[in-house]
């Protein structure tokens, strides 16, 4: 017996994957939705600690400069199916969304199973055939066209058209090991280089050690070579066992990690004070000396450090705690002032993929329109979410960017069907 042929296969049932499957079955395609894991959505099921957040409410051209350097070709798609759009569809599904700082979007209940749940039942609705425990392993190709797809168990899937949606290579326990770059690389696609995004950093020495889970709010933080600031954010940062993490870390490790790998040498530089200058903090430091003389020095650091921060900045600046204010001179005063707003950290590396975000890199963005999301390598091939070389900061804005990319190779490959195959 002929096995069926499907309108068109999709690769892949996380983010992007599932919001194809259904965009292309509701325009009533036959859809098959081929997942490597038992179950879709595993990794969705872990974002936002376990809350989801699905998008951002930044306005447009906000929201596509947190994918510089891409940002020109997202925006193709966000023009087409954009943060309103999103939360209106999950909205409709009956999946209630809450704004919270910073503009981001959680589903009310605060659970991500939700918004899976939500799209397994809307692929049900549209009739999607979902197969898990199905890694795709390589395309067959027919007189210059995608003809089926073999699966590693030996199976070959037949069809009309293919979407691409395997994701990157972070977190592989969910499933994205990276299988997509090998898939496309023999049809001739190009993958640039691939680095863990939004991922930790190690620190020289033990003082991260020392500061375990001691979290910081409103510092700056800035990265520095030979003295000069390559990039800077402001937020909160967190301490762990071998480095530094945090909402600020993550965002600079989207341009930090590709610069560690060509060896060149960074320091991380928090400000502790970034409200006050050196001017100001100079004459605060001076007159709360003066005033509290018999204070000993370690007790005057309450009014400027967490306690946890106390012992290492008086080991990292020199200055005996014991010492009364009255005994510290004009030479420690400055070296304290000038640490409050230079507490400096040598990068010595950073996290892998196990504990990445995201991945930076994929497949290139030059060669995939990003107006229908087609591949401009194979015309019955569509690439949609984070096997692309699209990331960006956290913040909802990478969901956002694999739900829309989704949609719209959903929409295009059907309307691909309608011209070319019908
Ligand atoms: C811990 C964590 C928290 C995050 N939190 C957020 C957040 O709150 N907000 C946000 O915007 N972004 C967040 N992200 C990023 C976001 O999850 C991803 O950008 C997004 O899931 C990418 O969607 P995708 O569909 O392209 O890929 P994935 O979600 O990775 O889905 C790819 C799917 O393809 C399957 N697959 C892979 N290879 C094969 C194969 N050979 N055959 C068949 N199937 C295959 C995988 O099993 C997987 O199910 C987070 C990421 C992580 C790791």
């Amino acid at each position: 017996m002929t096995p069926p042929t499907y309108d068109i296969v999709i690769i892949g049932a996380g983010a992007a994957g599932m919001m194809a499957a259904g965009e292309a079955a509701s325009l009533g395609a036959k859809v098959l939705l081929l997942e490597k894991m038992e179950r879709p959505g595993r990794k969705l099921l872990i974002t936002g600690k376990g809350r989801c957040n699905i998008t951002n409410t930044a306005e447009f051209k906000d929201f596509i400069k947190h994918f510089q350097p891409n940002e020109n070709y997202i925006k193709h798609v966000f023009g087409q199916f954009f943060n309103t759009e999103l939360i209106s569809f999950f909205n409709d599904l009956g999946v209630a969304t809450d704004e919270e700082r910073g503009g981001r979007i959680f589903p009310t209940s605060d659970s991500s199973h939700d918004v899976v749940d939500a799209l397994v039942i809307w692929l049900r609705k549209n009739k999607v055939d979902l197969w898990g425990r199905a890694a795709a392993e390589k395309f067959i190709i027919k007189d210059g066209r995608l003809n089926a797809v073999k699966l590693f168990d030996g199976r070959l899937v037949y069809g009309k058209s293919f979407i691409l949606a395997t994701g990157g290579t972070s977190y592989p326990a969910t499933g994205s090991t990276g299988d997509g770059y090998k898939m496309v690389k023999p049809l001739g696609h190009n993958i640039t280089e691939i680095y863990p995004a939004l991922v930790p950093f190690l620190t020289e020495g033990d003082t991260a050690k020392l500061l375990e889970g001691l979290s910081l709010k409103n510092i700056n933080a800035r990265i520095l070579q030979d003295n000069k600031v390559l990039f800077e954010e402001f937020g909160e940062m967190l301490f762990t066992a071998k480095g530094v993490s945090g909402p600020v870390i993550l965002s600079l490790s989207r341009n930090v990690v590709p610069l560690l790998h060509q060896d060149q040498e960074m320091t991380l530089s928090i400000d502790l004070k970034p409200a006050v200058d050196d001017n100001t903090l100079e004459n605060r430091v001076r007159k709360e000396l003066d005033e509290n003389g018999k204070m000993y020095f370690h007790n005057l650091l309450k009014f400027y450090l967490p306690q946890k921060l106390i012992d290492v900045c008086c080991k990292l600046v020199n200055i005996d705690p014991n010492k009364p204010c009255s005994q510290i001179s004009a030479v420690e005063r400055k070296r304290f002032r000038f640490w409050l707003k230079n507490f400096n950290l040598k990068i010595t590396g950073h996290g892998g993929f196990k504990e990445a975000i995201i991945t930076k890199g994929g497949i290139s963005v030059t060669e995939v329109d990003f107006k229908t999301m087609q591949s401009k390598k194979i015309s019955n091939l569509f690439i949609a979410g984070e096997v692309l070389d699209i990331d960006a900061e956290t913040g909802g804005y990478n969901l956002q960017a694999a739900f829309s990319t989704g949609i719209v190779a959903g929409r295009w490959v059907v309307a691909y069907l309608k011209n070319n195959v019908e």
